[in-house]
C-alpha cells in the first residue's frame, strides 16, 4: 500500500517523505510547486498538481494503491493570511475539503494532518496542551482549525480517522545534508539569521524587546524537522495499526527567546550576526510552548534533536552548503 504525501515538496513535507522512504514506504507525492522545490523529493513518483485538480486527484487514487494520505499542501504564513484570508479559505480549506471528500469516495480512511500552534491563538498558560482553548487570532490558523474539525466530523459521518498534528517551530535540517530549508520570501527567524551569517542579509531584526520575557523577546518551542517527520510516521502507523483519531501537540516543551536564538547562532557559525530592535510583528503571542506529553505517551514519540544548538548545526551545514536554497 501506498502513501500519498500532499505538499511532499515542501520543508516539513520533503523531510517526511525522507523518513517514509527510509522505513521502506511506498511514496507518492502531489505538489504544485508554488513553494516546494522539486529536488527536494527524494525518491518515488512524483505529480505536480494542485488539490483543486479533481481529474488529477482522481488519476493518482485510481493508479496507485493508496491507504493513506499525509496532507501538508497549504499556505502557511500568518502576515499574508492576515492581508488575503480569502486565498487561505481558498488554498486551505477548499483545498482540503476536495481532498477529503475525494477520500471518501476513495475509501481511503486513513489522514494525518499538518496542522499548527497557530490554531490555539494567544495561550491562557504554558505549556501549551491539547485541550486548552483554541482561539486563533489569524486566518492561517483559523483555517487549519476549520480543517481539524472537518475532519472530526467526517470520522462521525464516514469513519475517517485522522491524527492533526500541531507543530510548534519547525527548524534544523536533515542531519545528512541532502535537503533543507528553502522558502522564498525567508521569513523564519533561525534561517534569516543564518543569512546574516553567511554575509546575505546585513543584520537581523528582533520584533519587539518589550515582551513579558526575561530578556523581553519571544520565546518559542523549536523542533526539529526530522524530529516532526518521525511524528508523522508513528502517527500513520498508529491509524493504520489503531484507526483511533487524535490531536497531538509537537514541540520540546522548552522554550529559547529570539535572543538566545541569536546568540546560539552565534556560538555555532563564530560569526557576529549584527541584530537591531524593529517593532513587535503583529499577531506574535509573548512565549509558544507546547505539552508534548500525550505524543509521547500515545504516539511513542520521542525527539532525537531536543537541543537547540543540534538544530541550528543540521540548519547552518545546509545553509553553508546550499547558500542560494534548491535550484539556483
Ligand atoms: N522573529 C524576529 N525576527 C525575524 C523573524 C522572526 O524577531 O526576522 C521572531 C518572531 O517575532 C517570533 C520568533 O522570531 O517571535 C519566531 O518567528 P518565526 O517567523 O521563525 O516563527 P513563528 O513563531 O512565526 O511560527
Amino acid at each position: 500500500m501506498a502513501v500519498l504525501v500532499t505538499g511532499g515538496a515542501g520543508y516539513i513535507g520533503s523531510h517526511t517523505v525522507l523518513w517514509l522512504k527510509q522505513a521502506g514506504e511506498e511514496v507518492i507525492v502531489y505538489d504544485n510547486l508554488q513553494k516546494g522545490h522539486r529536488e527536494a523529493v527524494l525518491g518515488d513518483v512524483f505529480y505536480r498538481g494542485d488539490l483543486h485538480d479533481e481529474d488529477q486527484l482522481d488519476e493518482i487514487f485510481s493508479k496507485h494503491s493508496i491507504d493513506a494520505v499525509i496532507h501538508f499542501a497549504a499556505n502557511s504564513l500568518v502576515g499574508e493570511s492576515v492581508q488575503d484570508p480569502l486565498a487561505y479559505y481558498e488554498n486551505n480549506v477548499v483545498g482540503s475539503y476536495l481532498l477529503v471528500r475525494k477520500m471518501v469516495e476513495r475509501g481511503v480512511e486513513n489522514i494525518v494532518f499538518s496542522s499548527t500552534a497557530a490554531t490555539y491563538g494567544e495561550p491562557l498558560k504554558v505549556p501549551i496542551e491539547e485541550e486548552d482553548p483554541t482561539i486563533p487570532t489569524n486566518p492561517y490558523g483559523e483555517t487549519k482549525l476549520a480543517i481539524e474539525r472537518m475532519l472530526k466530523w467526517a470520522d462521525q459521518a464516514y469513519g475517517l480517522k485522522s491524527v492533526c498534528l500541531r507543530y510548534f517551530n519547525a527548524a534544523g535540517a536533515d542531519p545528512e545534508g541532502q535537503i533543507g530549508e528553502d522558502h522564498t520570501p525567508e521569513t523564519h527567524l533561525i534561517p534569516i539569521v543564518l543569512q546574516c551569517a553567511l554575509g546575505q542579509r546585513e543584520s537581523v531584526s528582533v520584533f519587539g524587546e518589550d515582551y513579558p520575557t526575561a530578556d523581553g523577546t519571544c520565546i518559542r518551542d523549536y523542533i526539529h524537522v526530522m524530529d516532526l517527520a518521525q511524528a508523522h510516521y508513528l502517527a500513520l502507523e498508529k491509524l493504520r495499526a489503531t484507526r483511533v483519531s487524535g490531536i497531538y501537540n509537537l514541540g520540546n516543551g522548552t522554550g529559547f527567546s529570539v535572543q538566545e536564538v541569536i546568540e546560539t547562532c552565534r556560538r555555532v557559525t563564530g560569526e557576529a550576526i549584527p541584530a537591531v530592535v524593529a517593532p513587535r510583528r503583529a499577531g506574535d503571542p509573548a512565549v509558544l510552548i507546547a505539552s508534548s506529553d500525550k505524543a509521547m505517551r500515545e504516539l511513542g514519540w520521542k525527539p532525537q534533536y531536543p537541543d537547540l544548538e543540534t538544530i541550528v548545526t543540521h540548519a547552518w551545514n545546509w545553509h553553508k552548503s546550499r547558500p542560494q536554497g534548491y535550484g539556483k
